[in-house]
């Protein structure tokens, strides 16, 4: 179902901001039409950053006119399944995204935001066979996609223990299993394993294309990338304060790391 405040965006553009010059980093989200209950939470952090805070661009409406009708994809397709030098007919929507990061070779760290809107799990049963299981409607779990040539999780592991604990005092839990399976051999995003909310995306800037955006940047260069998974069946009241213990936590103590002002 389509949320109201998409119902009468123009759906023939992305929608993005730059602020500040040579943006250091990207907030990216609503390339999944069905995912839309996350973007109100984030805006509304991103729009009480202090002034000086790093200089980025907002990509938020990445997918509108699955936006707009609340689907996942117009026409069955995956937008998020584009961004692959094999992937044959791309859309207008990954063209346009491919084209912004090519304008701005600055980026060098993306913040994705998707909803988690299977209410199943996926782990492994007794005999190796994928099982499923009911998944708890407030667990967390993120990305963390790399160049494994430069950098490992041992960095990222600083912030994510804080992210943790403040998310179980919180109420909210770790989603442990694989991401998602489908019996579908052509889902190249599918039984990647997530250990205590964190699933680690090793490549190197020749490899790892699953045709998501989120690890497509690593080919091009840019040094590391974050999906950060909302469950989607909280309340917005609840979503937006996942969003901000995300920023608290981890966000912006990994970006502090690079302030120089
Ligand atoms: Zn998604």
């Amino acid at each position: 179902m389509a949320l109201f405040e998409f119902v009468h965006i123009p759906e023939k553009n992305i929608f993005y901001d730059v602020i500040g010059t040579n943006p250091f980093c990207m907030f990216f989200a609503g390339i999944h039409g069905h995912e839309g209950g996350v973007y109100r939470p984030l805006k509304n952090i991103l729009n009480n950053l202090p002034s000086n805070f790093f200089s980025r661009i907002e990509l938020l409406k990445a997918n509108p006119p699955s936006l707009k009708l609340g689907v996942r994809g117009v026409e069955n397709r995956d937008i998020n399944r584009d961004f692959c030098e094999k992937t044959k007919n791309k859309s207008w929507i990954s063209k346009e995204i491919m084209e912004l990061i090519d304008l701005y070779p600055s980026i060098e760290y993306v913040f994705s935001f998707h909803e988690e809107t299977d209410k199943e799990g996926y782990r492994e049963g007794k005999m190796a066979e994928i099982e499923t299981f009911e998944r708890d409607p407030n667990s967390f779990y993120m990305y963390d996609a790399f160049n494994s040539d430069e950098s490992s999780t041992d960095e990222i592991m600083p912030f994510y223990y804080p992210l943790c604990l403040s998310l179980i005092e919180n109420g909210f839990t770790l989603y442990d299993g694989y991401d998602d399976y489908k019996d579908d051999p052509h889902e190249t995003v599918q039984l990647n394993p997530v250990t205590n909310g964190y699933c680690k995306q090793p490549s190197n800037k020749t490899g790892f294309e699953d045709g998501s955006f989120e690890n497509w940047v690593i080919t091009q260069g840019m040094k590391r990338s974050f999906v950060f998974e909302i469950p989607s069946g909280i309340t917005k009241e609840r979503k937006q304060e996942m969003v901000k213990i995300i920023f608290q936590k981890f966000i912006i103590p990994f970006l502090n790391q690079f302030k120089t002002f």
